[in-house]
């Protein structure tokens, strides 16, 4: 692989069906160029595991956060608890994964009261946060617009990118990157396709949400980092340009917003 190196900038180990090869799964992301990755926080639970991979593998950086489908586990406390994590770790370098997710169009106030504590914690820390946002494009650019019209708007990325190039644009004019998973190598992924092609160079980051939505041509496998090799090879051919360009520059633009080397 040479010069090539790349940041999973999104992606799950702590799930049982990582148990039992994680060691494995880090060997070969580091033989594909994986430098550093982002492990996503679904819910409070997960914090100490994520603490302690995080200190067994160099390549680990974290974030905390609530997933806006777990927002039910929201609580008065959870701030204090979430900021807490995040001070006392200087592994972490993002808070979510939150957001909103009306797929189900259920609970949508429940996901919002969970939502902008996280993003005031996140300003207040001047971290930056990883956004899941499913169906919930429109409402999602309103509270950022608000949030950001009071100066209270964080830094962060939208993560595993579905949207329109239109509502890509309403992001990126709020400041956020925009992170493309391995949906990007579906081949009916027509809108996300043109979202690739047009994102600027400093505003675009790779992922593969592991163990999710494996890339071509591991598709139906479980995911893992090592496979962040194909959404960047599938986004250099979009792009019309080398593997190696779209290393330099979605590692440059990860670096830039996690700063993980102020963290170390
Ligand atoms: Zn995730």
């Amino acid at each position: 692989m040479g010069d090539i190196e790349l940041i999973d900038s999104h992606c799950h180990l702590i799930f049982e069906n990582f148990e039992k090869d994680l060691e494995d799964v880090v060997l070969r992301l580091r033989s594909k160029g994986v430098k550093k990755l982002v492990h996503a926080c679904c819910e409070f639970k997960e914090i100490p595991k994520l603490k302690k991979i995080s200190h067994e593998f160099d390549e680990i950086y974290y974030s905390v956060g609530l997933h806006p489908l777990e927002s039910e586990k929201w609580e008065q406390s959870s701030k204090s608890l979430l900021r807490r994590s995040a001070q006392e770790d200087r592994r972490v370098v993002a808070i979510g994964e939150l957001g909103l997710d009306f797929f189900k169009n259920e609970n949508k106030n429940m996901q919002i009261d969970a939502l902008i504590p996280q993003m005031e914690l996140a300003c207040e820390l001047e971290l930056p946060v990883i956004i899941h946002c499913r169906d919930a494009a429109n409402e999602m650019i309103a509270i950022c617009n608000d949030l950001f019209r009071k100066g209270k708007c964080p830094k962060g990325v939208l993560h595993c990118w579905t949207g329109t190039p239109n509502e890509m644009k309403q992001f990126l004019d709020l400041g956020f990157y925009i992170s493309f998973s391995g949906i990007l190598t579906f081949p009916k992924a027509y809108e996300i396709h043109e979202c690739a092609k047009i994102v600027p160079n400093d505003k675009y980051l790779i992922e593969t949400d592991s163990p999710f939505l494996a890339p071509v041509p591991h598709r139906g496998k479980r995911n893992e980092p090592a496979f962040v090799e194909n959404v960047a090879k599938f986004l250099a051919d979009l792009r019309s340009t080398e593997l190696i360009t779209i290393a330099k520059e979605s590692s440059k633009n990860a670096e830039d917003l996690f700063k993980f080397d102020l963290l170390i």
